[in-house]
C-alpha cells in the first residue's frame, strides 16, 4: 500500500500554514513516523526544505502529481504525539504558524541549516573562474558575499552557466569521546599474555587490566589514562596487538561539572506539610487539580516542590518544574540537584546550544526525570508527567513576547490535563487572574501564611523622597538610607539594594536648550552605555557616540540625566569610600557563568552591599542580608499599562523578602515620591491580600482583566498614514460580529509609535464572550496576508502582558 506523508514544511507564512503530501518512497515505509523531521522538495524549484512528519495516511488530499520526499533527517521521532497535539493547539490559541510552533519545542540547534552551492556547468572566462570559484568547479553560496560577485553569479545564472543546489543541513551534533573495551575473552587474553616475555611488565599489566574490563561499561580512554600508568602509545600498542578496540562512545556535556553537595529533606512545618499532602493526593488520584500556592517569601516553597517531586518520583513518574529566567540561580539549581542528583536535567538560556541539546536528550530518553527550567522547558518531553510546579507564576517572562505567543501557563496547564496531572503555582504575590481563579474555586488555594522559624516580615519603611529632596543636594541616596548601610558595614552584615529596571534612562540632555538625543530609527531617547561608552537603543540596536557638543545648539553643557546602575555605584562608592560593592546587571552579567561568580563572591562575604536591577529581586537567599534599600519604587508606576500596580507590588514584595532570612531580623528602605500610593503601602504591610482586594476593585471599575479578557491587535507600517488606515479599516470590519458588551479601545498609535522605521498602531478588545472574535480574527489575518507585500504587519497578542 502507498503511504502519503503529510509534513508541515519550514516556510513560516500563511499560505504554507497546512500539511503538504508526500509520497513516501518505498525503501522508507515502514522507517517513517510521524514527529520524525524530514527534506522534502518544495515549491517550483523543488527548493530542498526540512519539514515534520504530522500524520500517516494511504490516501493523498491532493489531486495533483505528488512529489517524493527526500530524506530522514531522524531515526526516531523528536516530536512525540502529545507534543504534536500541543503544537496544533497553540497555534490556533496564539495565531501563530504551526512550523513556529513545532520549532519553539525543540532545542535551537535541531532547526534546519540551509546550504546552496552554486557548481559551474559550462565553460567560463579563466579570470572569472580563478576570482569567483578561487579555480574550482563548486562553491558554497555565501549570502555576505561581496555585492560585485554577487552580480556575476546571478548573470552566470541566467546564462545558464552554473546550477545552484540546495542542501538541507543538521546542526544538532552529538558528541563522542573515544572509549575501550576488550576484544578478546578472558581465557584468549590470558593466552595472550602467556606468549608475552617476561620482560615485557608494561604489557602484562595492559592485558590485566583489559581483562577487569570485561562486563564492565568501557571506561573513557581520558579517563584511563588519568586513572591509570599507562600511555597513550601503551594503549595504542594493546589496539594493534588486538587486545582492544577503541571505540566512540556517546557523551553529553555536561554544564554542571562540579559536583552538587547532597541535600537532605527537611521536616516539615504544618503548613507545608498540608500543602504537600494535598498536591500528592491529586497526583495519586491522576487528578488534574490546579492548585494555587500563595506562600509569603521564606516560607519555604522550594521544599513544598522538593517533597512533591519526591513523591511523584516514587509514584514512578516525572516532574517539570518552571522557574523564571533570572531565578533560576546556581542556588536553585543546586537545591534541585542536591536532593535528585543524575535525574536532573536543567535548562536555561545560559546553556550552549550543544549542552541544551544534551539535556534535552537525557530527557527524551527518560534518563532524566525532573526537568528545572525556564519558559520553554515547558516543552519538555517528559513522559508520564506527575506533577508541573510553576514559581513565581506571576512573572511576566513566562510569556514569550514573539511569535508565538504563548504563555508557559497556559502550555502548562494543558499538558497537565493531558498527562491527569495536578499543577501547583506557586507565588508570594500571584497573578491577579490566578487569585482570582481561586476565589472562584477554579483552582484550589493554598496558604503557607507563615516563615520559617516564625520569623516576622522585616519591617519596611518609606522614605519620601520629595522631603528628602529639599535638605540635600539631587542625589539617588537619601540620609537614612546612607546611615543604615554604614550601621550595617559596621556590624559586618551585607546589603542589597534595588534600582529599579534595566540602564534606566540614563539619556542625554542639553541643560541650556533641554535637547534629548534621540534614536534615528525609532521614537525613544538613547540609553547611555558607559562600558561600551555609546549611546544604544534598547529597541533597534542602533548605537552611536556620546555627543560633547549638543547637537541642536552647540552647547558644551550637555550631560547625562538619570539612573543607571553604574553611575549610582559611582554615586554610592564616593559617598561610602570603604564599602565593597558588586553590581550586578545586564552588563555585568552578560558572560557566561559571570551570574553565579557574582553571587558566589557576594555569598562568601566578599562584599558588603549588593547593588543591582530586577535580577537581584528573586530567589536569593543570603542569611547576612539585614538590610534591603529600593533606590527608586516608582520608576513603573508612571507606565501606561493598567498592570503597573501590580508589578510595582510584586517587585517591592519579592525584594523585600530577601531581608532577615534568618535568625537576624530585616529592615527594608524604600525611596519613593509616591509615599501614598496603594500599590506601596499595602507592599510596606505585606498585605497581599489587601492588595488583591483592592486592585480588583480597580480592574473592575476599569473593565479590564480578570473581568475582562483581552487581544491586541498591531499594524505596523513603513508609512504611518498607511498604519493608521489599516488599523481602522480592520476595526470597521470587527465591530459588526461583537456585542454590546465588548469594548473596542483604539485604534491608537503605540506609546513607542516608531520602532525601527516603522509605525505601529493597536487596537485592543476588550470582551467577556464573543464566540465569534477569534474565528474574525484569524480571517482576519488570511486576509490581511496580501498586503504584506505592500509592507504591512500585522500580530495578534492573545492576553498581552505589555501594553506599551
Ligand atoms: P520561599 O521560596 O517561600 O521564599 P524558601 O523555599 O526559599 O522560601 O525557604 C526559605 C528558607 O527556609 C530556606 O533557607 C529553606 O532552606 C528553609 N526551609 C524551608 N523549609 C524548611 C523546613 N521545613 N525546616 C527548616 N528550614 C526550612
Ligand atoms: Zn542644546
Ligand atoms: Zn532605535
Amino acid at each position: 500500500m502507498p503511504q502519503i506523508a503529510k509534513v508541515i514544511v519550514d516556510v513560516p507564512t500563511l499560505q504554507t500554514n497546512r500539511p503538504y503530501d508526500y509520497q513516501v518512497p518505498d525503501q522508507l515505509v515502514d522507517t517513517i513516523k510521524p514527529g520524525m523531521r524530514v527534506v522534502v522538495p518544495f515549491g517550483k524549484g523543488d527548493r530542498k526544505i526540512q519539514g515534520f512528519v504530522v500524520t500517516i495516511v494511504d490516501q493523498p488530499e491532493f489531486t495533483g502529481q505528488l512529489k517524493t520526499l527526500e530524506a530522514l533527517v531522524d531515526l526516531q521521532p523528536v516530536v512525540n504525539p502529545e507534543l504534536l497535539q500541543l503544537a496544533g493547539w497553540m497555534a490556533t490559541n496564539t495565531y501563530a504558524f504551526l512550523i513556529t510552533c513545532l520549532q519553539t519545542m525543540l532545542p535551537s540547534v535541531m532547526r534546519a541549516k540551509y546550504t546552496k552551492t552554486v557548481t559551474l556547468i559550462d565553460e567560463i572566462e579563466p579570470a572569472l573562474k580563478a576570482s569567483l570559484f578561487n579555480d574550482n568547479d563548486e562553491l558554497t553560496f555565501d549570502q555576505n558575499l561581496d555585492p560585485d560577485k554577487m552580480k556575476q553569479l546571478m548573470t552566470l545564472q541566467r546564462q545558464d552557466k552554473v546550477s545552484v543546489t540546495y542542501h538541507v543541513g543538521n546542526r544538532a551534533q552529538v558528541k563522542e569521546l573515544t572509549a575501550i573495551e576488550p576484544a578478546l575473552t578472558f581465557e584468549q587474553l590470558e593466552e595472550a599474555r602467556t606468549g608475552l616475555r617476561q620482560s615485557a611488565k608494561k604489557q602484562q599489566q595492559l592485558i590485566s587490566y583489559v581483562q577487569s574490563l570485561i562486563g564492565q561499561r568501557p571506561p573513557l580512554l581520558k579517563d584511563v589514562l588519568k586513572q591509570t600508568t599507562f600511555t597513550r602509545e601503551n594503549i595504542r600498542v594493546g589496539h594493534q596487538k588486538g587486545w582492544l578496540h577503541q571505540i566512540k562512545v556517546e557523551t553529553y556535556r555536561n554544564p554542571y561539572q562540579q559536583a552538587v553537595a547532597a541535600t537532605q529533606k527537611m521536616a516539615l512545618t504544618a503548613q507545608q506539610a498540608t500543602a504537600v499532602k494535598q498536591v500528592t493526593q491529586a497526583a495519586t488520584a491522576d487528578s488534574d487539580q490546579v492548585f494555587l500556592l500563595e506562600g509569603v517569601t521564606g516560607s519555604g516553597k522550594t521544599e513544598v516542590y522538593l517533597q512533591t517531586i519526591e513523591a511523584v518520583l516514587k509514584q514512578a513518574k516525572t516532574a517539570l518544574m518552571l522557574v523564571p529566567e533570572i531565578a533560576l540561580t546556581p542556588q536553585m539549581v543546586q537545591r534541585v540537584k542536591g536532593r535528585f542528583g543524575e535525574l536532573v536535567a536543567v535548562l536555561h538560556s545560559g546553556l550552549s546550544e550543544g549542552e541544551k541539546y544534551d539535556e534535552w536528550r537525557r530527557i527524551e530518553r527518560q534518563e532524566a526525570k525532573v526537568v528545572v527550567g525556564a519558559r520553554s522547558a515547558v516543552f519538555a518531553p517528559l513522559s508520564d508527567i506527575g506533577v508541573i510546579i510553576m514559581d513565581e507564576e506571576h512573572e511576566a517572562s513566562y510569556k514569550q513576547d514573539e511569535s508565538p505567543r504563548y504563555h508557559a501557563r497556559e502550555v502548562a496547564l494543558w499538558r497537565s490535563r493531558h498527562h491527569h496531572c495536578p499543577v501547583i503555582l506557586g507565588s508570594a504575590t500571584p497573578s491577579l487572574e490566578s487569585r482570582a481563579r481561586a476565589q472562584k474555586h477554579v483552582y484550589q488555594l493554598i496558604q503557607l501564611t507563615q516563615r520559617i522559624n516564625q520569623q516576622p516580615m522585616p519591617k519596611v519603611e518609606l522614605i519620601d523622597m520629595r522631603e528628602a529632596l529639599k535638605q540635600q543636594q539631587t542625589t539617588n541616596f537619601s540620609a537614612p538610607l546612607l546611615t543604615a548601610l554604614k550601621a550595617r558595614i559596621a556590624k559586618g552584615e551585607q546589603s542589597v539594594l534595588l534600582l529599579n529596571r534595566r540602564g534606566f534612562s540614563s539619556f542625554v540632555m542639553c541643560r541650556d536648550c533641554g535637547f534629548v538625543l534621540q534614536c534615528p530609527n525609532c521614537d525613544i531617547s538613547l540609553t547611555l552605555h558607559m562600558d561600551s561608552h555609546s549611546m544604544k537603543c534598547h529597541y533597534c540596536g542602533h548605537e552611536e557616540a556620546i555627543p560633547k557638543i549638543c547637537p541642536n545648539c552647540q552647547s558644551h553643557q550637555i550631560r547625562y540625566f538619570g539612573t543607571g546602575t553604574q553611575k549610582v555605584e559611582t554615586e554610592l562608592q564616593t559617598l561610602m569610600p570603604d564599602a565593597r560593592i558588586i553590581r550586578m546587571d545586564v552588563d555585568t552579567t552578560r558572560k557566561k557563568g559571570a551570574h553565579a561568580k557574582l553571587l558566589k563572591q557576594f555569598g562568601d562575604h566578599q562584599a558588603d552591599i549588593l547593588l543591582g536591577t530586577q535580577m537581584i529581586a528573586k530567589g536569593l537567599d543570603f542569611p547576612d542580608v539585614t538590610l534591603v534599600g529600593v533606590i527608586n519604587a516608582d520608576t513603573a508606576l508612571g507606565l501606561p499599562d493598567f498592570r503597573a500596580s501590580e508589578r510595582t507590588f510584586q517587585l517591592l514584595t519579592q525584594v523585600s523578602g530577601r531581608a532577615g532570612r534568618a535568625d537576624k531580623p530585616g529592615q527594608v528602605l524604600v525611596q519613593t515620591f509616591n509615599p501614598e500610593n496603594y500599590a506601596i503601602q499595602f507592599a510596606q504591610k505585606h498585605d497581599y491580600e489587601g492588595f488583591f482586594r483592592y486592585e480588583m476593585a480597580v480592574r473592575h471599575r476599569g473593565n479590564y482583566p480578570p473581568y475582562y479578557f483581552t487581544v491586541q491587535l498591531t499594524v505596523s507600517h513603513p508609512e504611518e498614514v498607511q498604519a493608521a488606515k489599516k488599523s481602522f479599516q480592520i476595526a470597521k470590519q470587527l465591530r459588526p460580529i461583537l456585542s454590546e458588551q465588548a469594548i473596542v479601545l483604539g485604534p491608537t498609535p503605540k506609546s513607542i509609535a516608531r520602532i525601527n522605521n516603522r509605525y505601529f498602531y493597536q487596537i485592543v478588545i476588550k470582551y467577556k464572550q464573543e464566540p465569534q472574535l477569534a474565528a474574525k480574527l484569524a480571517e482576519i489575518l488570511e486576509t490581511t496576508q496580501v498586503d504584506t507585500r505592500n509592507g504591512f504587519k500585522i500580530g495578534l497578542d492573545n492576553e498581552p502582558l505589555q501594553f506599551t
